[in-house]
């Protein structure tokens, strides 16, 4: 039997709520093989993160030069990355493939997955495909203040602006309201999606699950705004199903 194949890049989590192995289960959800080349081990559970441990440059390398040389890889996802050294590697190795990025610069708590901001916005955002920043995160990217949809917009166009990222969507589940605001940005127009919020503490993982269902659906051959649509609408399943599995902030559960 074939099956499309999607990467993922990013670190791994003892837990299983996040980076590669929530990025694995959210391909497969899917009906995706996902492969995934570690940048960093974590040790870590729904309470946080302990310790971080890099792989090398080189190391990361090989795993990509394994994975490229035997797989058709149709998209990439990259979530954890750590420095300027991990990016160049991915961008110089991935370029030239489809990349979701997840723009991960910190963790709910509050731990700093990024070392390097800047090299990220020279080295990776500017081969996005799509990119998939939060609030906060989006604020970092574009320097706005965002306290409203209107402040998302302006966001989303200054980042696509700055970086020629084909695709921005601003996330809104950080943002104040009873709906979720989430707003898409491609030069041309804006989408606005608009989601009932829901009332879930165990929302750990979110942001990878969400950018690995998008680079699994555009794997499938669905263009950027249909895979949007459709990993919208399994994210929520994802999130209503948040497990509690430990005694801090649990994972969404991509299998639901
Ligand atoms: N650990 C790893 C390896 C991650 O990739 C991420 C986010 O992508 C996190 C932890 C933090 O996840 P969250 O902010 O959803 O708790």
């Amino acid at each position: 039997m074939k099956k499309k194949v999607s990467m993922a890049v990013g670190g791994f989590d003892t837990g299983g709520g996040a980076g590669i192995e929530s990025d694995i289960k959210a391909m497969e959800s899917v009906g995706v093989h996902g492969v995934g080349a570690i940048t960093a081990i974590t040790s870590q559970n729904t309470l946080g993160i302990r310790e971080i441990l890099p792989v090398s440059p080189k190391f990361l390398a090989s795993q990509l030069s394994a994975i490229l040389e035997d797989f058709d890889v149709r998209t990439v996802k990259t979530g954890m990355i750590l420095d300027a050294d991990q990016m160049k590697v991915v961008s110089d190795l991935l370029y030239h493939k489809p990349m979701v990025v997840d723009p991960v610069i910190y963790a709910k708590d509050g731990t700093k997955l990024i070392g390097d901001l800047d090299a990220f916005k020279s080295i990776l955002l500017t081969k996005a495909r799509v990119v998939t920043p939060n609030v906060p995160e989006a604020e970092a990217l574009s320097g706005e203040k965002i306290r409203s949809v209107e402040d998302s917009r302006r966001a989303a166009k200054k980042i696509h602006e700055t970086y020629s990222v084909p695709l921005v969507v601003v996330k809104g589940g950080h943002l104040q309201g009873e709906e979720v605001v989430d707003v898409v940005y491609d030069g041309s127009s804006y989408l606005v999606l608009k989601f009932p919020r829901i009332e879930q503490r165990h929302t750990h993982g979110t942001g990878s699950v969400f950018a690995s269902l998008m680079a699994a659906l555009m794997a499938k051959g669905l263009d950027e705004y249909r895979a949007l649509e459709r990993a919208s609408s399994l994210i929520k399943d994802a999130i209503y199903s948040g497990l509690e599995i430990g005694k801090g902030v649990g994972p969404v559960d991509p299998m639901a």
